[in-house]
């Protein structure tokens, strides 16, 4: 697509926008009684405004109903998960017996490598992005050492080339032949929370299976942002949280996916709970657990209904159309805006994410050489919500669901404006 900088082009873009009147289904924070431009479902997804009536429903339900609510409700709480799985297993490209909901991301990557990291002497490293996202550095650093193993040893990070800010795959893929005697784990964000760099996630998959290690991946960042083939690539497990690009709401229910070579085979290790053993002799209190043959054998305890309530209504907004349309707008919106920057000349600031579309999803991270904090201010007063990290990134993530070509010129207008 040939683009100009015109607005009249923004508003022409917008009306041949299919998913154009998605952007009315949410809620927007106001600014002097305006909908402000939101770039930051990267962190924190807008509010689905379906999701306050799929609240009352439940709070309905227990008001009416308390213990039955279980059975009678409109939607029966004890089979709460359920209900999510067919829209969440189209989005990360799973089967739906590959797929369940629990607890938040950061437990379940604890759960997750307490089935799939098993250290032996022999095979106990783990490679993982250098600056990886703090949550998933403590848990890898306190797994290592739960086993005995030193983390500088133990935990190998894959860093930039000097002076880039990107991984090659070529490099990744080295690393993990180079580690193959002791590998035992490659775990990786889908998309990189700061760069925005989507991982060839089939291809680091296969190397680390040749190597004879297991492949976990945090989506968090890539769950509902890009097309993802979970059960094609071979992906062993991943985890992700609903409140980014779900949007769900702040805590939401975290989700999982376990490949069915793993997820099927009642043998794999995994920690039990009641929500995790077989429906059929769950209520029977009898010792011995035997799990679900399915991803929901790793759930531990009862439906977090008020947690999920969310999430179900937001996939109701995902299922209005597909993946395949949500990411073919979205590398468009993306595109746009990388135009856009093209043409800024009054400001010096570099763009980190890769500009490859297969490489990356609905954010672009700029780096500004000048005024960073300045050029944040200005987007936040002039109602553009966007975040701002040290030294001078402003992450910008044009959500497809809900932003607009419009929005993404007006942030390209408040830039010219320096
Ligand atoms: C957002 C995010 C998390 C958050 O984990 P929680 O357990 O939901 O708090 C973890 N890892 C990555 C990479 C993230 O982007």
């Amino acid at each position: 697509m040939i683009f100009n900088t015109n607005k009249e082009t923004a508003l022409k873009l917008d009306a041949a926008d299919e998913l154009r009147s998605l952007k009315t289904l949410f809620h927007f924070p106001q600014l002097d009684n305006k909908d402000v431009i939101y770039f930051c479902g990267n962190s924190l997804g807008l509010l689905p405004k379906n999701a306050k009536a799929a609240f009352d429903t439940e709070l309905e339900s227990w008001k009416e109903l308390a213990i039955a609510g279980y059975m009678a409700g409109k939607n029966p709480w004890l089979k709460y998960q359920e209900y999510v799985k067919p829209a969440l297993s189209k989005i990360v490209g799973a089967k739906e017996n590959e797929v369940t909901v629990m607890n938040a991301l950061t437990v379940n990557l604890h759960l997750m490598m307490m089935s799939f990291y098993k250290p032996t002497k022999q095979r106990f490293k783990i490679i993982m992005e250098a600056g990886a996202f703090p949550s998933d550095q403590y848990a890898v650093e306190t797994q290592v050492k739960h086993y005995g193993f030193d983390p500088d040893e133990a935990i190998i990070e894959i860093a930039p080339r000097n002076g880039e800010k990107t991984l090659h795959t070529s490099d990744i893929i080295e690393i993990i032949e180079k580690n193959k005697n002791e590998l035992a784990l490659v775990l990786l964000g889908g998309i990189n929370y700061y760069t925005g760099q989507f991982f060839d996630m089939s291809a680091i998959t296969k190397a680390t299976h040749d190597a004879g290690a297991l492949a976990g991946w945090d989506l968090a960042h890539a769950a509902g942002n890009v097309r993802l083939q979970l059960h094609e690539w071979n992906v062993d497990f991943a985890v992700w949280c609903s409140y980014k690009y779900l949007n769900s709401g702040p805590g939401a229910v975290g989700g999982c996916f376990v490949h069915e070579k793993f997820a099927n085979d009642q043998n794999t290790h995994r920690f039990g709970g009641w929500w995790g053993n077989d429906e059929k002799t769950r209520f029977k209190m009898e010792k011995g657990f035997i799990p679900k043959n399915d991803a929901s054998g790793w759930n531990i305890s009862t439906a977090q209904v008020f947690n999920t309530v969310a999430l179900k209504a937001s996939l109701e907004i995902f299922e209005k159309t597909s993946i395949e349309a949500i990411t073919t707008k979205s590398d468009q919106l993306t595109g746009y805006l990388e135009y856009l920057l093209s043409q800024i000349k009054n400001i010096s600031f570099d763009i980190i994410t890769p500009s490859n579309k297969a490489e990356r999803g609905a954010q672009l991270s700029l780096y500004f050489h000048e005024k960073g904090k300045d050029i944040h201010q200005r987007m936040i007063d002039s109602g553009i919500v966007v975040d701002y990290r040290e030294p001078g990134v402003i992450r910008v993530a044009p959500a497809p669901l809900y932003c607009s070509f419009e929005d993404v010129n007006r942030f390209y207008e408040i830039l010219l404006s320096f």
